[in-house]
C-alpha cells in the first residue's frame, strides 16, 4: 500500500463518477476491538445501530465482533461485501497501530491510503486549538481512499468514512464509524443518515407489557401467532414482566398498522387480565398518575422488597404529591415501635398474612395516607431477610385489605426484590382501575 498526498479536488472528481444512491435493503454490522472479544466492554454500539436500522426497515442478517487483527478484519469485510448491501463498521479509527479499520478497507478494495490535505489541516487545527502537539502517528486519521468520503466528527479526532464500491454487479456501501458511542451516534444521525437511501417500507411495532404470567404461559397463549412472519409476534422476559412485541412491515405506515391489527387484537383478548401497559409505559409512573387522577395518597412498609419499592416510586418525577413515603424494617422491635403487633399476637397459622396487613395499615397510619402497601416474607416473629421463596404483598385501601401471595424462583436477593416490587406495583395498578 503506498501513501501519497493528493489534492482534495482530485478526490471530489473521483466521487462524481458515482451515480445516484441505490436503496439499501439489508445491512451487516461489524464491531472491531479485542476488548469486545475479551468481554471487557459490551458491544452496545451494534445494539444501538441494530435498532436504528430496524426502525428504518433495513434487515440485519449478520452482526459480528472481530479483534484488532488485520487479516480477520479483512476477511470479515470481504465476506460482508459479498452478501450485504451495506456494512457498518464501528471502532478501530483511532491513531494507534491497533486501529486498523482504514487499512483493512483499503486492502479489501485494493486502494491506496492517501493523506487528505483538508483532513490533515483540520486535524492539525484541532490539536493546536487545544494547545497540544500532534504526534505524527495521528496523521493516519487524515487518510482517505479514492472510494471514501470523509464524515465529520466534531466530537473527536477520527473522521468516519462512507465508502461506495461494487460487488456482483451491485453497489455496496461501507460505513466506518468511531468506537466511542457518543461520536458514533452523532455521526450516524447527522452524517450518515442524510446520505443514505433507505427503504420506503415502514415498520410498525407495538409492545405489550404483562405481569403475573410467565414467558411459557404467554408463548402457549400465542402459539399460533408466533409462527407468522409478517406480522411477527415475539415474547421477551423483562424485569417488569413478559413483553410481547407485534411488528409488521409494509409499504406505508397505515398498511403496516392494518397488517398488525388482527394480531394485536388477539394478544389483547387472550392476555387481557395481565396486560398493564404498552410501548413506553412503566408501572411506577402509571401508578403515580392513577393516584393523582383519583386524588389518593400512598405510603409503603417494606420488609421483603428492602426499600426497592420506595425507590422505584419516589424516582418518578413529582411522585411526592401522592406518594407520602415509606419505611423499611424487619426487626421485631422496630416493627412494634411502628405499630405492627408481634407474631404472638396474631392468629396461629395466619400470622404472616395478618402481619403483612398490619404493616400496610401501619403505613397508612404513619404517613396519613389512604392507601398503604406492604411487602413481607413468611417467618416467625422477626421477618428473616434470607432464604424464603414465598412472599406476600398486602394492600390496604380504605379499610379494605387485599393480600397477594407469590412464589419467587430461588434467586439472588436484588432480583427477588425487583420481582416483588413489580408485583406490588401491578397489584396497586389493578386495584386502582
Ligand atoms: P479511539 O480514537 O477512541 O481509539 P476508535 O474508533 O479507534 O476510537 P476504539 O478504539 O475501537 O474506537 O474504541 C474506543 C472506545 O470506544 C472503547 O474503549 C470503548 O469505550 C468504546 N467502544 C468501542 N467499540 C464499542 C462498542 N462496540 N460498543 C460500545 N463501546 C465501544
Ligand atoms: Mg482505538
Amino acid at each position: 500500500m503506498c501513501l501519497k498526498t493528493v489534492f482534495t479536488r482530485h478526490l471530489l472528481d473521483l466521487r462524481l463518477v458515482f451515480s445516484t444512491m441505490p436503496t439499501i435493503r439489508n445491512a451487516e454490522l461489524l464491531s472491531i476491538g479485542t476488548e469486545l472479544l475479551l468481554g471487557e466492554i459490551v458491544d452496545t454500539n451494534s445494539a444501538w445501530l441494530a435498532t436504528q436500522l430496524a426502525e428504518r426497515s433495513v434487515d440485519v442478517f449478520w452482526s459480528q465482533r472481530v479483534g484488532d487483527n488485520l487479516e480477520r478484519i479483512v476477511h470479515a469485510i470481504t465476506q460482508a461485501l459479498e452478501r450485504s448491501d451495506m456494512l457498518v463498521v464501528c471502532g478501530g479509527l483511532g491513531p494507534t497501530d491497533d486501529d486498523m479499520t482504514r487499512e483493512a478497507i483499503a486492502s479489501v478494495l485494493d486502494e491506496s491510503l492517501i493523506v487528505n490535505p483538508t483532513l490533515e489541516h483540520e486535524l492539525r487545527e484541532r490539536f493546536s486549538r487545544f494547545a497540544r502537539h500532534m504526534p505524527e502517528q495521528n496523521l493516519k486519521q487524515a487518510w482517505l481512499i479514492p472510494s471514501a468520503e470523509a464524515l465529520a466528527n466534531p466530537l473527536g479526532t477520527a473522521p468516519g468514512w462512507l465508502v461506495r464500491t461494487n460487488r456482483a454487479g451491485r453497489e455496496r456501501f461501507i460505513i466506518a464509524l468511531p468506537g466511542p458511542p457518543r461520536e458514533l451516534k452523532r455521526m450516524w444521525q447527522q452524517e450518515v443518515l442524510p446520505r443514505l437511501t433507505l427503504p420506503e417500507s415502514t415498520f410498525y411495532v407495538r409492545q405489550y407489557k404483562t405481569q403475573e404470567i410467565g414467558e411459557s404461559g404467554v408463548a402457549e397463549a400465542l402459539q399460533d401467532l408466533t409462527k407468522a412472519r409478517n406480522p411477527t409476534v415475539a415474547t421477551y422476559a423483562r424485569r417488569d414482566g413478559v413483553h410481547i412485541r407485534v411488528a409488521a412491515k409494509a409499504e406505508s405506515e397505515a398498511e403496516a398498522r392494518d397488517l398488525a391489527a388482527p394480531a394485536e387484537r388477539a394478544v389483547e383478548e387472550r392476555l387481557k387480565p395481565h396486560i398493564w401497559g404498552t410501548d413506553e409505559d412503566e408501572l411506577a409512573p402509571l401508578v403515580i398518575e392513577m393516584l393523582k387522577v383519583k386524588g389518593k395518597s400512598l405510603a409503603s412498609f417494606e420488609a421483603a422488597s428492602g426499600g426497592r419499592l420506595s425507590k422505584t416510586l419516589s424516582d418518578v418525577p413529582n411522585a411526592n404529591s401522592v406518594y407520602r413515603g415509606g419505611v423499611v424494617a424487619w426487626s421485631t422491635g422496630t416493627m412494634q415501635a411502628l405499630g405492627v403487633p408481634s407474631a404472638e399476637q396474631m392468629r396461629p397459622g395466619n400470622a404472616t398474612r395478618e402481619m403483612t396487613i398490619a404493616m400496610a395499615k401501619a403505613a397508612c397510619h404513619l404517613f396519613g395516607s389512604e392507601l398503604g402497601i406492604a411487602t413481607n416474607i413468611p417467618g416467625h416473629g422477626a421477618v428473616s431477610q434470607q432464604g424464603d421463596d414465598q412472599a406476600l404483598i398486602a394492600l390496604e385501601i380504605c379499610e379494605e385489605s387485599v393480600v397477594k401471595e407469590l412464589s419467587l424462583p430461588h434467586a439472588d436477593q436484588p432480583w427477588r426484590r425487583e420481582r416483588l416490587t413489580y408485583a406490588a406495583l401491578f397489584l396497586l395498578w389493578r386495584q386502582l382501575q
